[in-house]
């Protein structure tokens, strides 16, 4: 029964996620660049009378009372998952997701659903009615209309009862990135699903200093490569130093369970000789980093190395914490510019030098990566 298969969880709350990986190293097929916003419209026009306070004004006293922007101190996500879903697919979940809380904290209204079929899956269309979800609740073919992991629901409500929605399909779960044609292991199989998680959350996070905002919309004007990038640059770090303590690799040593980007120093490689146009594949070779990597439809290359560069030249407290704390209030360029000490354009121009510096084999600068645990040299609000 999954209400006994989730009891655990729900009887502590709920919860959120958005999306996933992009490009090369990072793509996760769930996550879509769903806009919340776009079924939504003004149904109240009254809003604007005299007499009401502004909308600004409502809604954000409402995104003070969910606690959206508040790390709280239990574990505050929810895992629902179709009744045919095997349970050690929740207790990793929960595994993964509670050691995640004791790095970035625990964000509310994150909702992880794992579908598999409608057969299976009342559970998950009675929980998603409740949660606002405006679509048709029907799998087809495997896939639940107009799903994805960078979705969310409830914000066009007055009052606002926002929910951060992950909808993964089991499919996913059992070969994420096509991990079985690949050869790959049953453990690495593993690591990229949590990384998918691990990525997934973070973008729960983000949003948590957007409130209302519909992160990764050209009118907010949160660039897509610092949306993406700082969300894949994290579990690339996190993974690398935390592997050790989930169950599933116990036993295991570094290069059992590396994917994605967790060998830091071959996604570097990699990256630069793409970067100086001597990689095996053609996709990014000579790529120039820049405006296209701003927006969703038009990114491309290098996003998720911007963001390690962004930090070696500042602080990954900078990049995760500093410059979100100010994008509600000045938006992102301006906060950029504000912790950076350079505009976004003088930023590309520096980090494409800085990839085409001497010798496409050459490491990276001393003090590139993080050694230290990222709690060591980040403070999560
Ligand atoms: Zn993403």
């Amino acid at each position: 029964m999954v209400e006994t298969r989730c009891s655990l969880v729900m009887t502590k709350s709920l919860l959120l996620i958005p999306l996933f990986f992009l490009f090369s190293l990072c793509s996760n097929p769930t996550e879509t660049q769903e806009s919340f916003f776009n079924q939504t419209t003004d149904e109240n026009p009254e809003e604007t009378n005299a007499t009401v306070p502004t909308k600004e004004f409502i809604i954000s006293d409402y995104f003070d009372e969910m606690e959206f922007s508040v790390p709280q101190d239990y574990f505050a996500q929810e895992i629902l998952v179709s009744e045919d879903v095997p349970q050690y697919v929740v207790d990793e979940y929960i595994e993964v997701q509670s050691l995640l809380n004791e790095t970035v904290g625990s964000y509310n209204r994150y909702l992880m659903i794992i579908y598999t079929d409608n057969e299976n899956s009342k559970n998950i269309f009675k929980r998603l009615e409740e949660v606002h979800w405006p679509f048709e609740l029907n799998i087809v073919d495997g896939y639940l209309i107009a799903s994805g992991c960078l979705t969310g629901s409830g914000y066009e409500l007055n009052p606002p009862d926002v929910y951060a929605l992950c909808l993964m399909d089991y499919n996913f779960v059992n070969n994420p990135h096509e991990s079985i044609e690949r050869g790959l292991s049953e453990a690495q199989r593993k690591a990229i699903l949590y990384h998918g998680y691990i990525h997934e959350y973070f973008h729960r996070y983000q949003r948590a200093y957007h409130r209302e905002l519909n992160m990764g919309t050209p009118e907010v004007g949160t660039p897509m490569w610092w949306i993406e990038g700082a969300a894949i640059v994290f579990p690339n770090i996190w993974l690398s130093q935390n592997y050790q303590n989930i169950s599933a690799f116990e036993g295991l040593g570094f290069y059992d369970v590396n994917v994605e980007g967790m060998d830091l120093n071959s996604w570097y490689a990699w990256t630069k000789k793409e970067a100086m146009g001597v990689s095996d594949y053609d996709r990014c070779n000579n790529y120039e980093f820049g405006k296209n990597e701003e927006q969703y439809e038009t990114a491309q290359c290098f996003i998720g190395m911007a963001n390690a560069y962004l930090a070696y030249i500042t602080s990954y407290q900078t990049v995760w914490v500093d410059i979100p704390s100010d994008i509600y209030e000045l938006g992102f360029a301006k906060s950029f510019e504000k912790h950076v000490g350079m505009t976004m354009d003088e930023f590309y121009v520096k980090f494409n030098a800085f990839l085409r510096e001497g010798n496409p084999d050459d490491l990276p600068p001393e003090g590139f990566w993080p050694t230290e645990p990222i709690n060591s040299f980040v403070s999560f609000p």
